[in-house]
């Protein structure tokens, strides 16, 4: 019999491996908000068209990147984040599959621009399909800028699967308030079709939250902070008579990386018990701040979830942190009456 197996060539692998890291133009705009998050960057600009379907573009004053690196970028399991693997314990980056560009550059057409402040002349490559169309030196600001236009311009069956740019639109949107709610500190403008839809300047996590959601919020929020051993919370939960029918206010971060989990949401729910009219749900931005080698983000390609090693006494600590912050809420009428 003869060998029937052999390896698949690479822009083979990236277009596989593209099916579970690109899901949607709200995937693309995800992986290259949380590059340039990475690389550094006090100022992100966010551009879309067409519900990212057309174009997704995100330009960084971050440190950009050498010729070399520019050119390395794209190929898989090529990361600067880290070299071993006991490094994914000690992680302090969004990235560290060294995958997403890879993906994104074998379903796309994809330019970059990129320019590291030391040097007078960047870097400009544009590749389709995993192949390099071209490469050459070029006068970018400092920092990096990534376009990536036509997504699944070459799987039919992933572009139909599409919805409509409404619900596209919705899926970035969302991707976009959880960088920006994680990363206050970070001015970010974002653009849809030449209109602008987002322009939060650098401040703090509270008025970041009331610069995404509106001035409004600001009087429905209460503050939950405790520190203890095993975790720091801290964050803002909204007063319960204010609770909304949707789930769009509900925000729970690692480390600065935000991650859904059922089990944490439902310590939030039990702590909220008897204080919500039926159907409404709690709202909610938590910021946990555990040590990294607790907890492990490798378990799935997108990394919005983790496992934590001690699930139980972080539920205990999460539902009696907003008990507290509840019952703090509940007194507070009484003493506005009383000044
Ligand atoms: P990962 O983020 O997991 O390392 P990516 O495919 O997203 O993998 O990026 C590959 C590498 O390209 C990164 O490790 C980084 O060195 C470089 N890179 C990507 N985007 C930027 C950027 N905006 N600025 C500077 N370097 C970048
Ligand atoms: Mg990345």
């Amino acid at each position: 019999m003869a060998d029937i197996i052999q390896l698949l060539p690479d822009h083979v692998a990236n277009q596989i491996a593209a099916g579970e890291v690109v899901q949607r133009p709200a995937s693309v705009v995800k992986e290259l908000l949380e590059n340039a998050i990475d690389a550094g960057a006090t100022e992100i600009k966010l551009v879309i068209k067409d519900a990212g379907k057309t174009l997704v573009q995100v330009i960084d004053n971050g440190v950009g990147m050498t010729d070399t690196d520019a050119r390395l970028c794209f190929e898989r399991h090529a990361t600067s984040k880290i070299k071993k693997a006991e490094d994914l314990f000690l992680l302090n980056t969004k990235g560290f599959r060294g995958e997403a560009l890879a993906s994104i550059a074998a379903i796309a057409h994809v330019e970059l621009n990129t320019r590291q402040e030391q040097e007078e002349v960047g870097c400009q490559i544009k590749i389709e399909g995993s192949k390099v169309v071209s490469q050459e030196p070029s006068v970018a600001p400092k920092g990096t800028s990534l376009l990536v236009k036509n997504l699944f311009y070459n799987i039919p069956a992933r572009r139909n699967f599409l919805k409509s740019d409404a619900v596209e639109l919705r899926h970035i949107i969302d991707e976009f308030h959880r960088v920006a709610l994680a990363h206050p500190d970070i001015r970010f403008d974002f653009y849809s079709n030449n209109a602008e839809l987002f322009n939060l300047p650098p401040s703090n996590q509270r008025q970041r939250i009331v610069n995404i959601f509106g001035g409004k919020t600001n009087e429905k929020l209460v503050p939950v902070n405790e520190v203890t051993e095993v975790v720091t919370i801290s964050g803002f939960i909204r007063k319960p008579e204010f609770a909304k029918k949707s789930r769009g206010e509900q925000f729970f971060f690692v480390n600065d990386r935000y991650i859904k989990s059922p089990y944490l949401h439902h310590a939030i729910n039990s702590a909220f018990e008897g204080l919500l009219k039926d159907g409404l749900q709690p709202g909610y931005f938590l910021f946990l701040t555990v040590d990294p080698q607790t907890i492990d983000i490798n378990i799935h390609p997108t990394k919005t979830e983790i496992k934590f090693d001690d699930e139980h006494t972080l539920y205990a600590i999460l539902r009696s942190a907003v008990k507290h912050s509840l019952g703090q809420f509940n007194v507070a009428p009484v003493l506005d009456f009383d000044s």
